[in-house]
């Protein structure tokens, strides 16, 4: 069984102290449309989306310290956290990328932002870029 390829970089993720604070660089400077914002119970974040082409960039502010984010930010300060790869069959494809011995951070595919289904490959496994399959909800 084949599972079709990523098909794009669905976002760029980006981890902030404070969405309010880095706002208006992306706003105003970057002249990045905000798609919206919103809270990721899962993840423990708020979350702003901007547009770039058929791209985003997403921004991640820690809502508690011991989200993910918030360990990010004190360990590496704020900067590039993940890249999301866009796919159809999610499930699918993280059946096949295990059974070629790639370790996942979530086998199962939590609710991200947007209602899209994500999940984080284990950066161990990828050479130290921390990658998301992000399927969007039709
Ligand atoms: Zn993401």
């Amino acid at each position: 069984m084949t599972v079709s390829r990523p098909e794009k970089i669905d976002h760029i993720g980006i981890a902030v102290r404070s969405i309010e604070v880095v706002l208006p660089f992306y706003q105003d400077h970057l002249q990045l449309p905000l798609l919206g914002i919103e809270e990721v119970a899962s993840q423990n974040v708020k979350v702003a989306f901007l547009a770039i082409g058929q791209s985003k960039i997403e921004l991640l502010e820690p809502l508690s310290s011991d989200s993910p984010i918030a360990k990010f930010i004190e360990k590496r300060g704020e900067g590039i956290h993940h890249v999301a790869l866009g796919v159809t069959d999610i499930s699918g494809r993280i059946e096949e990328i295990k059974n070629n011995g790639i370790n996942m951070i979530h086998d199962v595919p939590i609710d991200g932002a947007g209602g899209a289904k994500v999940a984080f490959l284990h950066p161990k496994s990828t050479h130290g870029v921390l990658y998301e399959f992000c399927e969007k909800s039709k």
